[in-house]
Formats: structure tokens, sequence, C-alpha cells
């Protein structure tokens, strides 16, 4: 008799699904991996009852081509990898091709979806893996799983869940851990139909403290470091906010959340001394490192990661987190919360900063001999010095205007009360024009720059019944025009803009599809800043120096852009000291 057999494919795919699926969180988690892998915007969970009875999600997603829906539900069917080589050059957070066909061994599943190019969605419903029915019908691009009853056929499995609340608390973690580590994406959760998070997309500080509480504000530090093997940004909490219980300890990895005991070990050593005995820091770090160098295939459930230079990686963290704190003992001006009482000026309605008054000696250089300068003061008028040997003189009656420089490759050196600070000025440019367009987005209008030469620009119907329809915020922006038969003549364009690119961000916005009322408005703002300082120089002359660190002491985020890249950096007298004892 014959007594190995081959299990049948149900069996076996409901004890593969036990390594995925261990309770609804895990659900969670592999459904909104699969949303963010298609490039979703906007992501919604519906649950009940802690997932037992019923997880949905919704997302604006790229589909799933109607002729690939019932494959998605296959064991090992993934479009996201190819060969043994794409393992180790992973983009995306799913490429198991495990999750779906996991999930749908213990479920009743309903999904309905549609690609950009189809006119019809595709409706398909599976109880235990097996289609039991399926349809054309009209449906909104993305994607939409309802998941009911997990583990109606494994009674087993049914009875190590908990309650419901324990359920969904553990569902709320892995909710959190996403929102952190995609704030551009919006996220909202219903549970037992109350909405427990509705997110906006946003940047990595205000994510943070939407999701952790509005007093993490002036609790927490930033953390950033880049080496060759890994780079690292996020924030810790201060020590003396350290936890009693664990709790509060987000790594990420490549964006992809991880328990690592090695690295949360690191922190825990940067901290040493700072917090008591037995206390946990807490922290959102987020690590890259090329995915040539970690392997995630460790663990059917992704949360594990491989290093290739482990101890290497654990000394970077570690010294990333000390400095932090360092910096932080003696530096707190670095913390938002502090900067914005650097240099208040007075912000009345119909107040106009007044430019500063300079006198420039350009011929002022120490390395040059007399007779040499008689040259270099010639020169000037046609070729400017290089601002780093200009000596800039400011005076001014009426604000404590700082003393500021330029320095080659798009640098700012300027010295404020707190120290030395180097800004990066295309950086810099960018901050301030997103803030204005942030500000004039969310109503509170900016400056309009009235034309000489009205830019005409040609509208199709569609654009212009757009342009129209969004008229009150263009002008809230600083957009002025007429509209006639086909054109938009433009009289007036936002400040932050050149002629030259105002049409363009017009254009641009009008064509954005996201770019409608009451729409998330960081994104937009965002972009218009980059296409308002795309082709804006970054060698300045002494004057548009001290504008430039001017407006950006007044921005509500000097630090970190949207994109969290560092804006300035600052070294404070201790510091200084310190490099030189
Ligand atoms: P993996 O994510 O590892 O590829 P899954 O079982 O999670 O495996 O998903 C299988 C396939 O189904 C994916 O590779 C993807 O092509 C498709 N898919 C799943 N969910 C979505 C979604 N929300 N939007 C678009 N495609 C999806
Ligand atoms: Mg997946």
């Amino acid at each position: 008799m014959n007594t190995i057999q081959q299990l049948p494919p149900h069996i076996a795919n409901q004890i593969a699904a036990g390594e995925v699926v261990q309770r609804p969180a895990s659900a969670v988690k592999e459904l909104a991996e699969n949303a963010i892998d298609a490039g979703a915007s906007r992501i919604s969970f519906v649950l009940q009852d802690g997932g037992r009875t019923l997880i949905s999600i919704t997302d604006n997603g790229n589909g799933i081509p109607s002729q690939d829906v019932p494959l998605a539900f296959e064991r090992h069917a993934t479009s996201k990898l190819r060969t043994v080589d794409d393992l180790f050059a992973l983009r995306t957070m799913g490429f198991r091709g495990e999750a779906l066909a996991s999930i749908a061994a213990i479920s009743h599943v309903e999904c309905l979806t549609r690609t950009a190019d189809e006119p019809l969605g595709t409706h398909l419903f599976l109880e235990g893996g097996t289609a039991t029915k399926t349809e054309k019908k009209p449906a909104p691009m993305g994607t939409y799983l309802s998941i009911r009853n997990l583990f109606f056929n494994v009674p087993a499995r049914r009875q190590f869940l908990k309650s419901d609340p324990v359920e969904f608390r553990a569902v709320l973690d892995v909710f959190t851990g996403l929102a952190l580590a995609h704030p551009h994406i919006g996220w909202s959760i219903t549970h037992n139909g109350r909405e427990e998070f509705h997110l906006e997309a946003e940047n990595d500080r205000s994510r943070l403290l939407h999701v952790l509480g509005k007093k993490s504000n002036d609790r927490i530090v930033p953390v950033q470091e880049a080496t060759d093997i890994v780079q690292m940004h996020g924030f810790i909490f201060r020590p003396e906010h350290a936890r009693k219980t664990r709790g509060d300890q987000h790594l990420f990895v490549n964006k992809r959340m991880v328990r690592s005991a090695y690295l949360h070990r690191a922190v825990v050593d940067a901290f040493e001394g700072l917090i008591a005995e037995g206390s946990h820091p807490a922290y959102v770090l987020f690590l890259a490192i090329d995915p040539a160098r970690i392997d995630v295939n460790v663990h059917p459930a992704k949360t594990e990661i491989k290093f290739d230079d482990e101890r290497a990686v654990y000394a970077v963290v570690r010294s990333a987190v000390k400095h932090a704190l360092g910096q932080y003992q003696v530096a707190p001006g670095l913390d938002f919360e502090a900067m914005t009482s650097f240099h208040p000026i007075p912000q009345e309605a119909g107040y106009l900063p007044r430019p500063p008054q300079i006198t420039v000696n350009p011929d002022f250089n120490p390395f040059l001999f007399e007779n040499q300068r008689a040259n270099a003061a010639q020169k000037t008028e046609a070729f400017p010095l290089d601002p780093l040997f200009a000596h800039t003189e400011v005076q001014n009656e009426q604000m404590d205007t700082p003393w500021c420089t330029g320095l080659p490759a798009g640098f700012i050196a300027t010295v404020q009360p707190e120290g030395l600070v180097v800004i990066h000025t295309k950086r810099a440019q960018r901050v301030i024009a997103f803030e204005r367009f942030l500000r004039a987005l969310e109503g509170h209008g900016t400056a309009s720059q009235q034309l000489l030469f009205p830019v005409e620009i040609e509208l199709s119907p569609a654009l212009r019944s757009s342009a129209e329809e969004q008229w009150a915020i263009l002008t809230a922006m600083g957009f002025d025009g007429t509209f006639t038969a086909d054109h938009l003549l433009l009289h007036g364009i936002p400040v932050v803009l050149s002629p030259e690119d105002a049409a363009l961000a017009l254009e641009t916005w009008l064509q954005d599809p996201d770019n409608k009322p009451g729409a998330a408005l960081i994104g937009p703002a965002w972009r218009l800043a980059q296409i308002a300082v795309a082709r804006s120089s970054t060698s300045l002359r002494p004057e548009e120096c001290v504008a430039l660190v001017t407006q950006w002491q007044q921005c509500h985020h000097p630090w970190q852009d949207v994109d969290g890249a560092t804006v300035a950096l600052q070294l404070n007298t201790t510091q200084l000291q310190q490099q030189f004892s």
C-alpha cells in the first residue's frame, strides 16, 4: 500500500495560507502592499468584527487586466518577478505571488477591478479558492477586494483568533506602519462603521503627527544620515519620552516594515545612559539600502530581512541616532517648534518686508594682490564676482538681517544667533515656493504680479471648462486673466512663477486630474513649486541671498522638504568648539 501521497492543491494551499495569513492583520498588510505596488494614491479599508467577518479594500491603482484576474488568485502567480535575479532587485512590496491565493483559500472573496484601457471592470467571486461566478460590470479604475469569513473552512485556525478588539488592534498596528511608510498615499480605515483614521497625502513629519499624535511634535528629533551602504532618515523621540513598554518602535527598510531585534539594539545602544534601564526608546526610522544587499525572502510574511553586511548597518544606525541625540542636547534649535521663534518677522495684513539695505564691496578679496584688485573691480560689471569672495556688508535699521553669502555649487552660508547655517539654495527656493502655493491653495491668497505683455494660452474645450470651474482657486494662487473664444489671456501670474513658466504651470495644473477643489493640496503645491524653480538660478547676487534667507526663515518647515530631503544644516557654537578642540 502506498503511504506517501501528494496533497491535493486545496489542502496544500490551506497549509501555506497559515504562513502568510495568520490573522486579519496579515491579510490587511498583504492587501495594502498589493495596492501600493499597483501605484495607488488612495487606499481605504473597511472592516467588521476585527476583520473576521469582513476586510475590504478599495484602491485607485492600475487594476488587474481582465484576463489575469483568475490567475491572480493562483499560487505563485505574480506580475512582479520573472527571474531569480529579480529577487535581488526588488522594488515592489510583493513578489511571492502567494497572498491572494492564500487569502482566497480560506475565505469568501469578491473582486471588482478595472484597468485604464478596459471599458468594463471584471467582477469575480471565489469560495475557498474556487471561482464561483464572474461577470463584467462598470467599475472605477482600480481594485476593490472584499474578504469575508476568514478561516471559514479551517475551524482550528478560526479558534486561534483573539477577541475582535485585540485583532483590530493588530490591524491598526499594521495600518499605522503602512501609513507612516507611505505618507504620499491617502489612507483611511473604518471599523464597525466608525472611521478610525482618515489621512490625506502629506509629508513624513505631518504624517507622523497625524498617526502618533500631535503631541509628538515637540517630542521628536530628526535623524538623517547618508553613507555608501545605507541612507537613513526619520525621527527619534527624546529620551524623556521613552516608553515603559514596547510600542512605537517603527523601523522600515526600503519602506518595508521590518522587525529586527538586532537593529533595535543599535538604537537602544545609542540611547545608552540617557534612558532608564528597561525603558524603550520610541522611533520612526527609514533605511534605504540597495535591494541587492538585502534578502527579504526569509519568511513568507516578509517582515524579516537579512543584510549582507549587518554590522555596518548596525554601526550606521547607532551613530546616526547618537548624532541626532547629541544635536538635540546641544542644539534644541534644530527642533521645528523652536524654529518658529527663529527671527519672527511681523506679518500683519498689508505688511511688506522692506528690502534690507546692502552695500557690497565687490573688489574685496583677501587673496588678490593690490594690482589685481583693480582688475577685479573692472570686471565686476560684466562678470559678477564669485559671491564667496564678495564681501557683503549689511546695514539694516529695522530687522536683524542675517549675514549671508553664496557659496559655490549652490549653497548659501548664513550666521544666525543659533550658529552657522548652510542652505541648499535650490531646495530653499523650492520650499519657499511650495509653502506659498500651499497657502494659496488653502485659500489664503498669494501675491500676483501683473504682466506687461499678457501671455496667451490656447485652451481646448475640456481645459477651458476645467479652467472656468477652477477659476476661484487659480485667482487665489495669483493667476489673473480673461477668456476669449479659444484662449486665456493671462494678465497676472503668481509672483513665484516666471512668465515663461506660468503657462506651463497653469496647463500642468489643469491637466492633472488630482488638482480638483477639495483634493489633497500638498502634492499639487509641490508640483507647482518644482515648475516654479526648475529654471531659477542658484548663483545669487548678495542681495538675492539675503532675500532668500529671509524668506526661508519664514517657512514653516525650513529644514526638510516634502520629499524628506535636507534643505539646510546647522552647526551651533558648541559643535564648532568640538570641531576645533
Ligand atoms: P504578489 O504581490 O507577490 O505578486 P499576490 O498574490 O499578492 O502576489 O498578487 C498576485 C498578483 O495580482 C500581483 O502580482 C498583481 O499583479 C495582482 N494584484 C493583486 N492585487 C492587486 C491590486 N490591488 N491592484 C492591481 N493588481 C493586483
Ligand atoms: Mg502581494
